[in-house]
């Protein structure tokens, strides 16, 4: 029973400075948050130790009276949370909810349509080398040239000329909102099924801040860890009917044990998720990239060369082009590391550069929102990222604006 410090130093000096890394920078992957220390408390619990195949009341393992209560408990709440007719909370991340919804619903072979990674489809959405691409035969869509918006006309057409069992609607890198209706409207005229991946914009959504696909789809993947605020994790929403077809896509069909300890801090996360304080915090995640979008659009700001593609954001992050900028996107998000920001570059539709270079970044506002940011604070955050892409700047003094904002909001102030 030793304390990681003792048992294994190596392992807990790396720990402690990813903790001192996330306290003293400031965090603006779209795709991160940070999780309450109660969800944390949970992951880390005696949980992690039991075995549990199978769903609460039919395990195939003794000793499951606790974990299905949590498990019971992780199910309702999403359920609710999203107005979901069969909640499964098993799948260990992203990935996996989506590679279990597909099993659940296609045949190798079959056709399917995403929209296309550069265009910000994810890679669970038919990338060449991911499973999704392998197995099935990928029609992908894109966003449109002049709007930057997914081309709905283009869907249909490709709906109707490719016939796919399929339709994902969802996205890693889009800075707008989807039209759910349309998209099952295309679906049922093709009669394909439609899946919605909301892993980004969940948290939006159990706010009330953007439009919910429950009501829409056959099938709606999410993680729990970006705006939702949870462990990292997935989970498979779906219509009632469906409900069997998608556990044994889950168990047996593509995990064996679940996470129970995962599944408790994801049972922690939803009761999160329904509070005021959740729907507070995910009003000023939209209104910071609000104000990030409009902050990058000045004069100053797009004579260097920089952009925001569609014009602004409806959600929780801004999509920065840098194809006209003399930074590509690898050397902003190095100038930004080095003022102590963190964001991830992006490869912009139609990229002139290779996607491990790129021109664009991806910007989210989830972890500062929850770490207490608020407009003026993001208005900072706005104008010390305009300044750091500008050919000259002045990195000292950017990076003592960076480290008075990390100040003024503190993280985790009670872990060491
Ligand atoms: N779906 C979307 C839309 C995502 O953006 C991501 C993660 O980036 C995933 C699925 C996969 O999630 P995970 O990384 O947990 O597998």
């Amino acid at each position: 029973n030793q304390p990681l410090h003792e048992l294994d130093p190596d392992v807990a000096a790396a720990v402690d400075a990813e903790l001192n890394r996330q306290q003293s920078t400031l965090e603006m992957i779209a795709s991160e948050n940070f999780a309450p220390v109660a969800v944390m408390e949970a992951q880390g619990s005696v949980l992690t130790n039991k075995y549990a195949e199978g769903y609460p009341g039919r395990r195939y393992y003794g000793g499951c009276e606790h974990v299905d209560v949590v498990e019971r408990i992780a199910i309702e709440r999403i359920k609710e949370l999203f107005g979901a007719e069969h909640a499964n909370v098993q799948p260990h991340s992203g990935a996996q909810a989506n590679a279990a919804a597909m099993f659940a619903l296609l045949k190798p072979g079959d056709t399917i349509m995403g929209l296309n990674l550069a265009h910000g489809g994810h890679l669970t959405h038919g990338m060449k080398i991911n499973f999704s691409g392998k197995l099935y035969n990928v029609v992908a869509y894109h966003v449109d040239d002049a709007t930057g918006q997914v081309d709905m006309a283009e869907v249909e057409k490709l709906a109707k000329e490719s016939r796919p069992k399929l339709i994902v609607a969802g996205w890693s890198a889009y800075p707008r909102q989807l039209d759910f209706a349309a998209f099952r409207r295309i679906a049922d005229e093709v009669g394909a099924y439609l899946m919605v991946d909301m892993a980004h914009f969940a948290g939006l959504v159990a706010a009330g801040l953007h439009p919910n696909p429950v009501p829409h789809a056959h099938v709606v993947t999410t993680t729990t860890h970006k705006t939702l605020g949870g462990p990292r994790g997935g989970v498979i929403l779906s219509t009632a009917d469906l409900a069997k077809k998608i556990n044994s896509a889950v168990f047996p069909g593509q995990q064996g044990g679940p996470l129970e300890h995962v599944i408790a801090a994801k049972a922690v996360s939803f009761k999160v998720a329904a509070s005021e304080e959740f729907k507070e915090r995910q009003r000023r995640t939209l209104e910071g990239a609000r104000i990030l979008a409009e902050r990058l659009m000045r004069d100053d700001v797009t004579s260097a060369g920089v952009s925001v593609l569609s014009g602004g954001t409806d959600v929780h992050l801004v999509l920065v082009d840098l194809r006209h900028s003399e930074l590509d996107g690898q050397q902003a998000e190095d100038r930004l590391h080095e003022v102590g920001i963190t964001v991830n570059r992006n490869a912009v539709p139609n990229d002139p550069r290779p996607p491990m270079v790129t021109s664009g970044l991806r910007i989210g506002t989830p972890a500062l929102a929850t770490r207490g940011f608020g407009a003026e604070d993001f208005a900072e955050v706005a104008d010390i990222i305009a300044e750091a892409l500008k050919p000259a700047y002045d990195a000292e003094s950017l990076k003592a604006r960076v480290s008075a904002l990390a100040d003024k909001h503190p993280l985790y102030a009670g872990l060491k």
